[in-house]
């Protein structure tokens, strides 16, 4: 990690030679500013900021986010002024380094009602700039891939407004290469002996299927060619976060439909579709698998057409069909709309992205920052809450989940001998609903006859509900 390393980074999309000195010049700024200054692993702290700028390099975010990537904690660390900046530099970057400083150091702290104003800090960042809100994600995940120098119950704390803040985040800006990253990193702090497990397995399935995928590959290929189609094609593996979420689900590893994906690119929509029409001509399509986000696009924007089929070596694999331009969106997110590096998001991009218009409408509609952070993780963020076991284990559920829920999902086993629950030190029934950082204790009974048949009604996983359901068909026989 070097400025060259940057800069080799930067030049992939821009060559400007103008571009490039200004960039250096902010590294050595910065330098200077940080220099005798040490990360808690024990490295120069110019290593952070030089990381977070590569990160927004890959990204291809302009020049002025670049800069005040390698500049974004000189206003909290150092003396300088946001007035220094714009002088040294230009307004824009000064108006970014300062909207990242504003938007604050998430503190890590556990308590709710800070994260609550940090969110809603952050969320309101992206009606301002969008930029700002870029490099705090990037900034993010340079922490996350350093995380192992924070002590051990920073962690877990950190991990997990990952998974509850920035990940939606990554989501809804469409940097999909970040989210995925930012979700593996996370999961291995929350779940460590699970996320070992399953890449050792993912690993040996990459491992086993290798050829049969580049045999796909290079049929596919070649048909497009001999059909007038010019294309590229790409494989990929789910990320272990996402297998997991799968899993969870009850869906086996093996039975996992888009675990192995090839993503074919091609010139424009007409041949997408024509392309959907020559895949399924050498794999048999499996049924109800066949989904056009071309037509109608995601929330986030992204675009592709999505099949899964029989694949060679009876290999499920997930295929996806877009033009280049889609993809360019679908990985790099907001930042492929950028043709003008100083474009701040205008009205018609906002409204094109219904993330936007819901965000703001919670926006005006609160006032106080815990019921704004409730609302948002409600209609946006997705609805989930995250209780600890009392070793201090993390386990997420959906809202509106119970103890039930929280029994099956440990083991199935305290399920079915679950009698009660310990809630925050209280006595609880089963059926008890569970809130956001609960400690709940689960009171098993193994002379219990087995779980309550309503409680079928009363747990909200479709985990808990089969795992009853399942009990009751072997009581039956
Ligand atoms: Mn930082």
């Amino acid at each position: 990690m070097n400025l060259n390393y940057l800069l080799e980074s930067v030049k992939k999309y821009n060559n400007n030679e103008k571009d490039i000195k200004f960039i250096s010049n902010a590294y050595h700024y910065a330098e200077k500013l940080h220099k005798n200054q040490k990360r808690q692993s024990g490295e120069p702290y110019i290593i952070h900021p030089l990381s977070v700028a590569i990160i927004l390099s890959e990204i291809e975010a302009d020049t002025n986010t670049i800069v005040a990537g390698l500049l974004h904690d000189t206003l909290e660390d150092t003396d300088i002024k946001k007035n220094d900046i714009a002088c040294e530099f230009n307004p824009y970057v000064a108006m970014l380094v300062d909207g990242v400083t504003k938007i604050g150091k998430i503190s890590f702290s556990s308590r709710e009602e800070e994260i609550a104003g940090n969110a809603r800090k952050l969320l309101s960042g992206i009606a301002e700039d969008v930029r700002i809100v870029l490099i705090k994600l990037a900034d993010r995940l340079h922490n996350m891939r350093t995380l192992e120098f924070k002590k051990l119950d920073r962690q877990k704390e950190i991990a997990l407004e990952t998974m509850e803040i920035f990940i939606p985040l990554a989501y809804y800006l469409g940097c999909y290469r970040i989210k995925s990253e930012l979700e593996d990193l996370s999961f291995k702090y929350i779940n460590p002996e699970m996320y070992f497990e399953l890449s050792k397995k993912v690993k040996k399935i990459e491992k086993d299927t290798y050829n049969d995928l580049y045999l796909m590959l290079s049929e596919i290929n070649s048909l497009l060619i001999d059909n007038n189609i010019p294309n590229e094609i790409k494989a990929r593996t789910k990320n272990i976060y996402g297998i997991y979420k799968r899993i969870e689900q009850g869906t086996k590893l093996n039975e996992i439909h888009d675990l192995l994906a090839l993503k074919i690119m091609v010139e424009d929509v007409k041949k997408c579709y024509l392309t959907l029409g020559q895949v399924h001509s050498l794999y048999p399509p499996v049924n109800g698998r066949i989904k056009d986000y071309i037509a109608k696009p995601k929330t986030n924007m992204y675009q592709s057409l999505h099949t899964t089929v029989f694949g060679k070596g009876e290999n499920l694999v997930q295929i996806q069909i877009r033009t280049f331009e889609m993809d360019k969106i679908a990985s790099l997110g907001l930042t492929a709309y950028w043709q003008d590096p100083k474009v701040v998001m205008n009205d018609e991009l906002k409204t094109r992205f219904q993330f936007f218009k819901s965000l703001l409408e919670i926006n005006s509609s609160t006032s106080d920052n815990k019921s704004f952070f409730e609302e948002i993780k409600q209609e946006v963020l997705g609805a989930k809450i995250y209780v600890y076991t009392p070793k201090g284990d993390i386990i997420e559920l959906p809202v509106g989940s119970t103890a039930i829920d929280l029994a099956y999902k440990i083991h199935t086993d305290m399920g079915n001998s679950m009698v009660a629950a310990i809630i925050n030190g209280n006595y609880s029934l089963p059926e008890s609903k569970l809130q956001n950082k609960d400690i709940v204790k689960i009171i098993t009974n193994d002379m219990t006859f087995g779980p309550n048949k309503e409680w079928v009604d009363q747990c909200q996983t479709v985990l808990a509900k089969r795992m009853i359901r399942r009990f009751y068909d072997r009581v039956k026989l």
